[in-house]
């Protein structure tokens, strides 16, 4: 029987874990055809959680296991602990808060076993939902999916079910700064999505504040574009065709009215917008050289390998 595994990272969340349980196990009690266990990722809570953790675990060993951290990480952290500690054939990413509803997963289920590595949620309506957060959220895909190479989908959760291949691919990126979504998006792989209404959630609060929202945005942009260190470049260049062009302006305007040359402005202001723009090209460079750095320094695999290709299942036919 294959084995499906539920991360669910808490970051105070203590009326939430019991909640969940219960309504992962609803699910499963009816679709018997999986064993299901869920791991939690307790992200250093300050309230009740590790207590409430305990308690299922005692009462549920069977289908509960959990991770504590020395202190709050973040989701992101707490997502890859999940990921790395995790062995389930396949494996889900769900919010503790409901927020995620797990009435979903035998359709997400249903299209792994149709032949996709990942089956994701997308919420359709914003509902309930802040109007300036929906509006940045918007505007933050649209821009990320021009400038980076990743692609994400317009409200495209990270609640998702994964093959087993799929996960082991996202851990081989091994970065410190980890922006889940765009992984996902970057080991390739088939998505299939399924739509959802926004679901209000059941207790406790949310734990983004708009900055922090701005900040992951930035964080998720920066660890995928390398775009604003190349940007420099074509600023420099700009501002030296710039300087030129007023140079031969200044010649051509001093040929023509002899009688009007004077203070020698026009060649301060050359000089200095040319020897600027020289810097910043200079700059530039130097950045191009640094997003290269940067890249290599993540380490990433330099490809990844999708499992029962062509060639594999002729290998296995050369084998038996
Ligand atoms: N979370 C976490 N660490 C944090 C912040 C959040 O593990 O530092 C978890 C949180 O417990 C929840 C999930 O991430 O299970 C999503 O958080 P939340 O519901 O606050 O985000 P929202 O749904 O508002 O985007
Ligand atoms: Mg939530």
């Amino acid at each position: 029987m294959k084995h499906i595994e539920i991360i669910v990272p808490c970051y105070n969340e203590e009326a939430c874990i019991r909640l969940l349980y219960d309504a992962v196990e609803k699910v499963f009690r009816e679709n018997k055809d999986y064993r299901w266990s869920l791991l939690y990722v307790n992200d250093g809570s300050r309230d009740g959680t590790l207590a409430e953790l305990k308690k299922l675990r005692e009462a549920e060993p069977e289908h509960v296991e959990f991770i504590s951290f020395a202190r709050n990480f973040g989701k992101e952290s707490a997502i890859y602990a999940g990921l790395e500690n995790s062995r389930g054939d396949l494996v889900v990413l769900m919010d503790a808060d409901l927020q995620h509803p797990p009435e979903m997963l035998p359709e997400m289920i249903k299209g792994i076993e149709e032949g996709f590595d990942c089956c994701g949620a997308r919420r359709v309506s914003r509902k309930g939902e802040p109007i300036l957060r929906s509006a940045f959220s918007r505007m933050f895909y649209g821009f990320i999916n021009r400038v980076t190479d990743m692609e994400l989908v317009q409200g495209g959760s990270d609640y998702r079910v994964m093959s087993r291949q799929m996960v082991n691919a996202m851990l081989q990126l091994s970065e410190r700064e980890r922006f889940t979504k765009g992984i996902m998006s970057w080991v390739g792989f088939e998505t299939k999505w399924i739509p959802y209404e926004n679901v209000k959630r059941a207790a406790g609060k949310s734990k983004w504040s708009f900055f922090g929202l701005v900040r992951y945005a930035a964080n998720g942009f920066m660890a995928f574009a390398t775009t604003p260190l190349r940007a420099v470049v074509w600023l420099g260049i700009l501002i030296v065709a710039f300087s030129l062009a007023f140079a031969i302006w200044t010649v051509v305007d001093a040929l023509r009215h002899p009688e009007s040359i004077g203070s020698g402005y026009a060649t301060i202001v050359i000089l200095i917008s040319f020897f600027s723009g020289v810097i910043i090209t200079i700059l530039g460079v130097i950045g191009e050289y640094m997003a290269r750095i940067y890249v290599e320094l993540k380490h990433r695999p330099i490809y990844i390998e999708k499992l029962n290709t062509i060639k594999q299942e002729k290998n296995e036919a050369s084998e038996s």
